[in-house]
């Protein structure tokens, strides 16, 4: 474990940072059993920060994966009525929300995959409107990351048992930029400032498409909707409060239209979906829709998101960050989206941002559907970024722009 100073300056940047609790404020964190001592002290942060009362949902991994084996597929499609009523709860309440990762790789290896599919469809059924509440912003919300044994071996395979957990911990709170002599708080309010510069550009700008080529085969154009809205670092409630949705972030990411993307994409990081590792894949779109795709491992896996729901063989998101940046210089493979995709350009399968267009966030969903947002019950974003990306920025008057070159922001 890290110091008690370091735990303490981690736990004050998710709860003053990254969901902004404001006083009076209920607070859920969300933590697995492997992220006890972390989620107890943002706990405490966040009553420091004048919470009104703050709840802990523990989950279990490993009783969950108990679950999949054991329960019949009946039984895993039940959601019980208080789960609805307990989110229904959180809602109305106005909490805010501070969920801790820490997944397992490969925990679930060996489940049939229908399994988690039909389970995580009839929650996703019965909480739509809790995930419409999330997306739009209607209340603050943040994810922050801790290590346990068995990711961090992973990771550093060579590490014994504990060196490995402290390695990772170290590379957690360096990405996150929670260093020994810095005020992280005060280190992301800089962060953020430059982040919202680029988005500014891109945004002036007002592409109607953006091309991406590389050596690996990627060779793809992906048109944006109209009035899109760059985003990235903190992001702003619709009640006006501002949050860090995700501790690391180094993205700067906008809406392509449903419809409007063609060509081939080669992934250049594995993507863990539902406990396994997809590597070594790609995908071809047509107007939009994902036509054919192949993976050398885990094929059956992307099969099952590409068929997940009708909006998840279409791209919800596409986000650009330099070759050239922190995470990504770190050379280290999280196995973990939060941290990997701020390593690399990537884009999601599945539903959209509602702000990721000019007044997304009040937009009915009809209107929204309207303007090319993709709909889905799946966001699955993969890493497509290399060193030798080259975007170009199609505008409206057939005018080319240089976007990124050698695998770095050029404008
Ligand atoms: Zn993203
Ligand atoms: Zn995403």
């Amino acid at each position: 474990m890290p110091s008690k100073e370091m735990i303490q300056k981690f736990a004050e940047l998710a709860v003053k940072t990254g969901a902004n609790v404001q006083k009076g404020q209920p607070v859920i964190v969300r933590s697995s059993t492997e992220t006890i001592e972390l989620a107890r002290e943002i706990a405490k942060q966040a009553y420091i920060a004048g919470a009104k009362r703050v709840e802990i949902q523990w989950s279990d991994d490993y009783v969950s994966r108990y679950g999949l084996d054991y329960m019949d597929l009946e039984t895993l499609k039940e959601v019980p009525e208080w789960v609805v009523k307990r989110a229904e709860h959180a809602i109305e309440s106005n909490a805010c929300f501070i969920s801790i990762t820490s997944p397992i790789p490969g925990l679930n290896a060996g489940v049939d995959p229908i399994k988690p599919q039909e389970a995580g469809k009839a929650m996703m059924r019965k909480l739509s409107f809790f995930q419409t509440h999330m997306m739009g912003n209607k209340a603050q919300w943040t994810i922050v990351a801790a290590p346990n044994a068995i990711w961090a071996q992973k990771i550093f395979p060579e590490l014994d048992y504990d060196e490995s957990v402290e390695a990772l911990w170290e590379a957690i709170l360096k990405a996150s930029r929670v260093t020994h002599d810095n005020d992280p708080v005060n280190d992301w309010a800089e962060h953020n400032a430059i982040l919202s510069k680029h988005n500014a550009i891109l945004n002036d700008y007002q592409f109607d498409a953006l091309h991406f080529k590389n050596s690996l085969g990627t060779d793809i154009t992906i048109k944006l909707v109209e009035n899109h809205v760059w985003a990235g670092g903190n992001e702003v409630t619709t009640q006006g409060i501002e949050f860090n949705p995700n501790i690391p972030t180094e993205e700067t990411f906008t809406m392509p239209h449903k419809y409007g993307v063609n060509g081939k994409v080669v992934a250049t990081k594995p993507l863990n979906y539902q406990g396994n590792l997809i590597e070594d894949f790609w995908l071809e779109f047509k107007d939009g829709k994902v036509i054919n795709y192949d993976a050398e491992k885990e094929k059956e896996t992307l099969k099952n998101l590409v068929e997940f729901d009708e909006g998840s063989s279409y791209l919800g998101e596409i986000a650009l960050i330099s070759h050239d940046s922190p995470i990504s210089n770190s050379g280290i493979l999280f196995f973990n989206t939060l941290f990997d995709e701020n390593a690399s350009c990537h884009m999601a399968l599945g539903r959209a941002y509602p702000m990721n267009v000019e007044n997304g966030i009040h937009m009915k969903p009809e209107e929204l559907e309207k303007i090319g947002y993709n709909h889905s019950m799946a966001h699955s974003d993969f890493m497509f970024g290399s060193e030798d990306m080259q975007i170009i920025g199609k505008m409206k008057d057939g005018t080319d722009v240089v976007i990124f070159k050698d695998g770095n922001f050029v404008i």
